[in-house]
């Protein structure tokens, strides 16, 4: 192993786990993130360009760490009695993770992620989406089913063509491991979302769609310009515009195939499509509908 790998996962001790959100993921109370930094380094991430990768970045290029939040459990253990000595239990809505992805590689040693939904089980939230893509998560699907209908499984889909993700990004997961994962999370019970975020180039809308009407009981869908949180200027920052001229894709701005996804999607699946960030937040705002009142919820840290 060589020093660049030993530093690339260098423990992080956390000195807290829940970070009140707002902003895109207006709805939900906090985020929760078990790591800093992403191995999977997709080209188009937008992390790339915030604070959390300039501030704890220790030199390395987006993609080339995932710094364990050793002791993140704990500190959620503590937090989450802590709303519960309040009353607030009940009322948070909790995003994991929106800066990395909780079921990276690392996560198969650290087992962070999984710790934390220990802790949920014990301390039950009211609502918590987990976003991944990948297929680890399958380990943990007997904690996600005892959360219940609170506990959401939100995969990453953006196309239904192995060679662009292949172009973009190459240290994903296969489109075939995660449609499997998806459709055993449907098997074994699990509310499932499917996130076309953001909508790649695929293969026609019919096939694609119906592929999506299969494995998701909720599609959400967006676009370069509509899911980066600041209209395409984020994606401006990557090396997004370079990638889609080099592989002759066209204006990587372009939203008209995100949209008739999504379109040929609603006509179908009503109110289950959802569109950029009020699809992302549909889940939070049905949850908020319950009347309950929402702590901390004051920041705009994608954190
Ligand atoms: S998996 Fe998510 S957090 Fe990780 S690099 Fe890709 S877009 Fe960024």
């Amino acid at each position: 192993m060589t020093t660049a790998a030993v530093e690339s996962h260098t423990p992080r001790p956390a000195s807290s786990a829940l970070h009140p959100t707002g902003g895109f993921l207006t709805g939900f109370t906090h985020s929760l993130q078990t790591y800093i930094g992403c191995r999977f380094g997709c080209a188009y991430c937008y992390v790339q360009g915030s604070h959390v990768h300039r501030f704890f970045n220790g030199g390395l290029a987006w993609g080339d760490y995932a710094f364990p939040r050793q002791g993140v459990a704990e500190r959620l253990a503590q937090e989450l009695a802590r709303f519960e000595s309040k009353g607030q239990l009940g009322s948070l809505a909790i995003f994991c993770s929106s800066s990395t992805d909780p079921y990276q590689g690392a996560e198969r040693e650290w087992q962070l992620t999984r710790r934390c939904l220990a802790v949920f089980v014990e301390s039950p939230p009211a609502l918590l989406v987990i976003q991944t893509r990948s297929p680890l998560i399958e380990r943990d699907f007997d904690l996600l089913s005892a959360l219940g209908e609170r506990c959401w499984l939100s995969m990453t889909l953006e196309t239904d063509r192995d060679d662009v993700r292949q172009a973009l990004t190459p240290h994903c997961p296969s489109i075939a491991r995660r449609v499997q994962t998806l459709r055993a999370a449907r098997a074994a019970g699990l509310k499932v979302q499917v996130a076309v975020s953001p909508c790649l180039l695929y293969s026609a809308a019919e096939s694609f769609g119906d592929l999506l009407l299969d494995l998701g009981e909720r599609v959400v869908v967006d676009s370069y310009l509509s899911g980066d949180g600041q209209g395409g200027k984020r994606t401006a920052r990557t090396t997004i515009p370079a990638e889609y001229v080099r592989l002759g894709w066209g204006a990587w701005q372009a939203e008209e195939a995100a949209r008739s996804l999504y379109a040929w999607l609603r006509e179908r699946m009503g109110e289950s499509a959802g569109w950029s960030q009020a699809g992302f937040t549909h889940l939070a705002r049905l949850n908020q509908g319950t009347g309950v009142a929402h702590p901390g919820n004051q920041s705009t840290s994608q954190q």
